[in-house]
């Protein structure tokens, strides 16, 4: 490098080397941002270097203004347009493709959710690199830790491309900080492309318990609750008792015990809560997959060797019909 004397020596560096340059790709619901999302601001961190907040949708401006101050981000890139509201793919990655060229990003980082896991690999796909999906850990910009076969092995893979594009587990990095922050916002670029897909409806099952993805406490059931109503006498007053989410075995919601947004595991959420209380499940390893990082794993199960038991930090052998309400009954004494 010359001595630093003015614009040559920024010329030679940025021929050496790309600096840094984060895009986190922010969610956001019926105009308020989605603080989960905000994982990818913490990545972004690790990283280090610039990071960029993108949002999109109707009446952004309310949603860009909380992005702004999140602790970390330099500048919220907004669109405002309501063609962008339910984040469908097929319109969002052409946008973010655009937004991407326009701001030189070296990392494009999302959460691995519905909504990222459906928009990065195309936007992968569109400026023609490779996603590095599911991330756990960052080793430098561009070495990544990310879990394969259900969580069995953790491999550490090495990208070359130009520009990376990550999803992140929201287990792995928590939320940035929402406040503290005092970004600059801007006018991304609209591309309005006609959409090819249309936003009919969706059916979403309300409850007022925590949110299972983000909450601190969960308790789920397995195939040994042996029907629906079962179920919800059993797990649901347990569940209230603690003050937890409700979450499921796969078997469990195959056999239409518990609704599909309430499925742990491999194919279903991946949670890492403070306790993790499970009846009825044996412990499958595509199960394990989605709860095997909670702090204080807890199973009742009544088979002495069903394999949750060796993940599980305390265990109750015993009938899940008996031992439940029980445990309920003592929880709402206290
Ligand atoms: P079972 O394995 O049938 O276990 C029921 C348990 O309940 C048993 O251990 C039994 O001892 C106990 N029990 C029964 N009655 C009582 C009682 N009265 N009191 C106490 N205990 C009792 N599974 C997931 O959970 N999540 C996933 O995301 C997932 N993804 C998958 C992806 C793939 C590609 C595949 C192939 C499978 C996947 N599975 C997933 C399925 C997984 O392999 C198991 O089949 C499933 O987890 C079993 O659910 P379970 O433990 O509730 O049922």
């Amino acid at each position: 490098l010359r001595p630093r004397t003015g614009p040559t020596y920024v010329a030679s560096v940025s021929a050496l080397t790309r600096l840094l340059s984060s895009l986190a790709v922010l969610e956001q619901r019926d105009g308020k941002l989605n603080h989960s999302s905000l994982g990818a601001v913490t990545a972004a961190q690790k990283l280090g270097g610039s990071i960029t907040a993108f949002v999109a949708g109707s009446n952004i401006k309310g949603v860009a203004e909380e992005a702004a101050k999140v602790a970390g981000i330099e500048k919220v890139v907004a669109v405002d347009n309501g063609t962008y509201d339910k984040g469908l793919s097929e319109s969002y990655a052409p946008l973010l493709v655009e937004n991407i060229k326009k701001g030189e990003y070296t990392h494009i980082i999302a959460g691995h959710t519905a909504f990222g896991k459906n928009l990065m690999p195309r936007v992968a796909a569109l400026l023609d690199v490779q996603q590095v999906s599911d991330i756990t850990g960052i080793e430098n910009e561009k070495t990544f830790i990310r879990p394969i076969y259900a969580g069995n092995a953790i491999a550490t893979v090495e990208s070359s491309d130009n520009i990376k594009i990550i999803t992140i587990r929201g287990t792995a990095f928590a939320a940035a900080e929402a406040e503290g922050g005092s970004a600059s916002i801007e006018d991304g670029v609209d591309p309005k492309s006609e959409p090819s897909v249309e936003w009919i409806s969706e059916n979403l099952t309300k409850s007022d318990r925590p949110d299972l993805a983000t909450a601190g406490k969960v308790v789920s059931g397995g195939r040994g609750l042996k029907s629906k109503e079962d179920f919800d006498k059993i797990m649901l007053p347990l569940a209230d008792a603690l003050g937890a989410a409700v979450g499921a075995s796969r078997a469990a919601v195959d056999s239409g015990y518990a609704d599909n947004s309430l499925q742990v595991g491999q194919t279903g959420k991946v949670v890492a809560p403070q306790l993790y209380l499970c009846a009825g499940i044996s412990g499958a390893i595509q199960h394990l997959a989605g709860m095997k990082d909670s702090k204080v794993i807890a199973a009742i199960n009544k088979d002495a060797d069903a394999p949750i038991f060796q993940i599980a930090d305390v265990g109750l052998v015993g009938d899940l019909f008996d031992k439940v309400p029980e445990l309920t009954e003592k929880l709402n004494k206290q």
